[in-house]
């Protein structure tokens, strides 16, 4: 499958990238032997998970490929990446930071079907009563 963010990167940079409990039983399971949850989980002012950033970047960031390490089992929220949701106004955005939106997200439907299982993710495994 052709990785459609080859070359960029730029999401992975000072990532804000929360983490799911099955994001990272996923990455636990699939990620090097000797990874221990502190080398790549901190904890935000609101208690959720996020990912670590080293160095100014992502931890599974490679930075001399530009690539992302973790591709195949990466978190739900880099695969729903560049749409994301804004909290205040409750509305699924395309991220400006991204240059190829359009790969990812051709047209509207995708992007409403998408912005559905986004909302679903947040509430069933990261936020849960938060967004109600
Ligand atoms: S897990 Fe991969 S895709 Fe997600 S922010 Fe980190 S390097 Fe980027
Ligand atoms: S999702 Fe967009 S911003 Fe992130 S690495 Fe891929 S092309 Fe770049």
């Amino acid at each position: 499958m052709k990785n459609l963010c080859e070359g960029c990167g730029n999401c992975c940079h000072e990532t804000e990238m929360i983490l799911s409990a099955r994001d990272i039983a996923r990455i636990m399971k699939n990620g090097p032997k000797s990874l221990r949850p502190s080398d790549f989980i901190m904890k935000t002012e609101d208690r959720l998970f996020q990912l670590k950033n080293v160095n100014g970047h992502c931890v599974f960031f490679d930075i001399r490929s530009q690539l992302c390490k973790i591709y195949e089992f990466r978190p739900q929220g880099c695969r729903f990446y560049p749409l994301t949701l804004d909290l205040d106004t409750k509305m699924c955005v395309l991220d400006g930071d991204c240059p190829r939106p359009e790969l990812f997200y051709p047209n509207s439907k995708s992007r409403i079907n998408t912005c559905k299982s986004l909302i679903k993710f947040l509430e069933d495994e990261v936020l849960f009563t938060k967004l109600r």
